[in-house]
């Protein structure tokens, strides 16, 4: 199977898109929504994951696109879906959904394997055929340089975790092992990694640290399978002294790359060596983990990252100026804190975005230009739907409190509705069902599949309910 994956991870755009490429806008359309995607997630893994993609066809508002391999559509399907499905609602005329169908047509022609292979596949080239030269250089992803800890402003949300890294570099004896970093989608888990692995490098230059991302050790591992040499690859890995691999939720699933991951961690773990992971999920949410693993990472640390405050956000917007040797007036920097809550690196990129702007035309921006130019950002902050969200329109459809939805109540009245919200939940957020049943007063993940399987029974016969549902759904989206 992965000498199957390992084909099409080496196949280039030019070779791929030739075949299947018909003149319809559609695949013109989905080419701009690949290349977007590729300035969003850089060369490396475009050039892996999404280049191979073909759009195929359209069809009631379903976008057919062909994958070459399982092992690249499920890859797809964890890491890049909800990017795709929102540019080709963007971008694509008539586009409401986007479907994943493994075609070895997607595959490169019969004359370009031997082309692909004198073209090795780039930052791992020399990982594997010459394990001996193998150093930390080439393993360890490069660092951003603004990601130390003196660039990272600490509030109650993340103190926790930044008081692990910064110990954890200190090289003092931690009692923790693995140190594990969770927190939703830009709230400074790969900084604080990468504080880790400059700090060290700065202070204890002799010691092996090897910071990668999930990603990149997924790479490095296939390719190790396919060379039969993953012994000099767990030899490598073994002999670091801190092991860094960031976002290992993308690691999931049964397949054997993932096994062999686990091993590899429970080796290291076994040596006294120093992990430090990070996920969006805690270790019990992470679906497909292994289960030995799975506790094994919860008896180290496990500290969370949670959304920021509106002052932990002016106080980055106001250190970011300062970082960046600009100015930005006061009224516009509380509009962005106020407007874009929910991660730090889309506010960032909002700051750049005025930054840019008022370079360009002399002036200060003013908090009417802001809005002017951060429209598609705002709008996409308030499209953005959260479960509170969710269960207070449920509250509010059927005139119950928000208390009634998450109370232990099981009456009928009570307990329908929170179905509905179970299930609007499930539907409308990408969150775990362990996540969902959280913010249900601490349910059990069980209960909310039970929840969401009733109403999708109900669903078949109940015309009110599937109209209830229905305004809904409009309701929160809209
Ligand atoms: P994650 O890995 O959790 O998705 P990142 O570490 O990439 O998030 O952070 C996203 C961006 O936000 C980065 O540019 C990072 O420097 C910045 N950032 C996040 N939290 C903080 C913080 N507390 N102080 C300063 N910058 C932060
Ligand atoms: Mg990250």
């Amino acid at each position: 199977m992965f000498e199957d994956g390992n084909t099409v991870v080496h196949k280039d755009d030019e070779t791929g898109s030739t075949i299947l490429r018909g003149d319809s806008a559609f695949a013109a359309a989905f080419d701009g929504v690949k290349n977007a995607l590729k300035a969003d997630i850089g060369d490396t893994a475009f050039r892996s994951w999404v280049a191979p993609l073909q759009a195929r066809a359209l069809a009631a508002g379903v976008l057919d696109v062909a994958v070459p391999t399982r092992f690249i559509r499920d890859w797809v399907r964890t890491h890049y879906a909800a990017q795709i499905d929102r540019l080709c609602a963007a971008q694509i005329p008539g586009c409401t959904r986007v479907e994943y169908s493994v075609s070895t047509a997607a595959k490169a022609p019969a004359k370009t394997p031997a082309a692909d292979a004198a073209r090795p596949y780039e930052p791992v080239a020399t990982a594997n055929e010459n394990a001996a030269e193998t150093g930390a250089e080439q393993l360890s992803s490069a660092l951003d340089p603004r990601f130390t800890f003196d660039n990272f402003i600490v509030a109650a949300s993340n103190e926790l975790a930044f008081a692990a890294a910064k110990k954890l570099a200190s090289g003092e004896n931690v009692t923790f092992n693995p140190l594990f970093l969770q927190g939703g989608v830009g709230l400074g888990k790969t900084h604080l990694m990468q504080a880790i692995a400059h700090d060290v490098a700065a202070r204890a230059p002799e010691k092996r640290v090897v910071y990668m991302s999930a990603e990149k050790f997924m790479y490095q591992f296939v390719r190790a399978l396919r060379s039969r040499d993953t012994m000099a690859f767990k030899e490598y890995v073994r002999g670091v002294d801190i092991l860094m691999i960031d976002d290992i939720q993308f690691i999931c699933g049964k397949e054997s790359t993932a096994q062999e991951f686990f091993h590899t961690f429970n080796a290291l773990m076994d040596q006294g060596k120093q992990v430090v992971l990070s996920a969006d999920k805690a270790p019990g949410d992470l679906e497909g983990l292994d289960d030995r693993l799975r506790s094994r990472l919860g008896m180290g640390l496990v500290a969370g990252i949670q959304n920021t405050s509106l002052e932990l956000r002016l106080e980055i917007l106001r250190a970011k100026c300062t970082l960046m040797k600009r100015e930005m007036r006061a009224d516009v920097l509380a509009f962005l804190a106020e407007k874009i809550t929910s991660n730090v690196r889309e506010l960032e990129g909002a700051l750049n975005r005025l930054i840019a702007h008022a370079e360009l035309v002399g002036r200060a921006i003013t908090r009417a230009a802001a809005e002017e130019l951060l429209q598609d950002l705002l709008r996409a902050a308030e499209r953005r739907v959260t479960i509170e969200d969710i269960q207070r329109r449920v509250a509010d459809h059927y005139n119950l409190r928000m208390t009634d939805i998450l109370s232990p109540r099981r009456a009928r009245p009570v307990a329908r509705p929170r179905q509905v919200a179970m299930y609007l939940a499930k539907a409308l957020t990408e969150h775990s069902l362990p996540e969902i049943g959280r913010k249900f007063g601490g349910r059990d993940h069980t209960t909310i599949i039970h929840g969401v399987r009733k109403i999708e029974e109900l669903l078949l016969a109940d015309r009110q309910l599937a109209a209830d549902i229905e305004t809904l759904k409009q309701r929160i989206s809209g």
